[in-house]
């Protein structure tokens, strides 16, 4: 009985962590490992010689982690797109932890996003002889409680607003009007969208002279399904979300735009970790309307929903602090 419960509660979010290799600022600095593993689910931090914090997920992705074992364990997901299921994957963590790398990798080592598309592309084709597809792109950033739509080519990538609508169920869902979604009909079509709309971030932070970590960015790749047979049709999607990073900047050095940041930064976060501890704690309101961030990913978080949370940490001591307190936000949501 609790074994099922664990099992279900277990289907519907899932925490990762990730532990990313020393970098080479960290070993020039002779920084000490202060992160170990302690079995698959367990990893400890040694803030100092004499106080180890203890913390346990569904699976710890320790340093020698490749990307292809990371993807292993988010793969199925792609499934339950197809079974009309609304999926999310995010990363969080400190900058520099390794989220975008985790997510988005190199050419030679792609991360997660990329390969998701292609086992998309794997499933349409194993999968075409019952099913019509229909798959679409779209990509969002979320900077300063601003959305920008990274797929509309206008300049300046135009802001995007919600707009309530009335769901099957009666209830009101959020959607954003006028949202750029491109059809792809490949792999290949749906990795040189992402390409253009990870392009657009990195054009925007420079021209806001921004970090692009500053930034919540979303790849939404939509599915519609129709069986040949019976024309009846079903939608899934998922949202691959590289969020800004958590790291509490100092209060003196940061003002005007920097400070505003900031606060926009932790009130999103912290409004997402409400939403996560309030699904897994069953409360009958879930706090969405709290951040543009949790409206956003309303659709894709609770309910029928399926989550993968990854906490991306840095092994050093240097960075000790910021990755118990990222280690201690994924544990709310458990
Ligand atoms: P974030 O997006 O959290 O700010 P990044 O993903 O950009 O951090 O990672 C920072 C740096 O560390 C990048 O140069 C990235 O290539 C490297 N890195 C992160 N995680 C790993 C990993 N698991 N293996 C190898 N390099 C990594
Ligand atoms: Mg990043």
């Amino acid at each position: 009985q609790f074994h099922n419960e664990l099992q279900e509660l277990k289907g519907a979010l899932r925490v990762f962590c990730r532990i990313r290799p020393m970098n080479k600022r960290e070993r020039e600095n002779h920084d000490t490992i202060a992160v170990e593993m302690l079995d698959p689910f367990t990893v400890a931090l040694d803030k100092t010689a004499t106080d180890r914090q203890v913390f346990a997920y569904d699976t710890i992705f320790p340093e020698s982690s490749t990307q292809a074992e990371v993807f292993a364990e988010c793969r199925s997901m792609v499934q339950s797109v197809i079974d009309g299921y609304n999926v999310t994957v995010f990363t969080y963590g400190q900058t520099g932890a390794g989220k975008t790398w985790t997510l988005y990798g190199s050419g030679s080592e792609p991360g997660i996003s990329p390969r998701i598309c292609e086992e998309i592309f794997n499933f349409v084709q194993r999968d075409s002889e019952k099913l019509d597809f229909s798959v679409k792109a779209s990509m969002i950033e979320l900077y300063c409680a601003e959305l920008r739509d990274l797929l509309n080519k206008a300049k300046d990538h135009p802001k995007l607003e919600f707009k309530g609508y009335r769901q099957a169920d009666g209830s009101v869902g959020q959607r954003l009007e006028g949202m750029t979604e491109v059809p792809v009909a490949s792999s290949s079509d749906l990795a040189q969208v992402v390409s253009q709309g990870l392009g657009s971030r990195k054009v925007r932070a420079t021209a806001m002279n921004a970090d692009s970590s500053r930034s919540h960015f979303l790849l939404i790749i939509t599915m519609e399904m129709t069986d040949k047979e019976t024309g009846r049709s079903r939608t899934g999607k998922i949202s691959i979300v590289d969020l800004a990073g958590s790291e509490r900047l100092g209060k003196s050095g940061v003002s005007g735009e920097g400070q505003k940041e900031a606060i926009e930064i932790n009130k999103s976060l912290t409004a997402l970790g409400d939403v996560m501890m309030a699904f897994t704690q069953k409360a009958k309101v879930i706090p969405y309307r709290n951040s543009k961030l949790t409206q956003l990913m309303q659709d894709s978080l609770g309910g029928t929903a399926k989550t993968l949370m990854f906490v991306n940490i840095s092994p050093s001591s240097s960075n000790v602090d910021e990755s118990i307190s990222s280690l201690k936000y994924a544990s709310r949501a458990r």
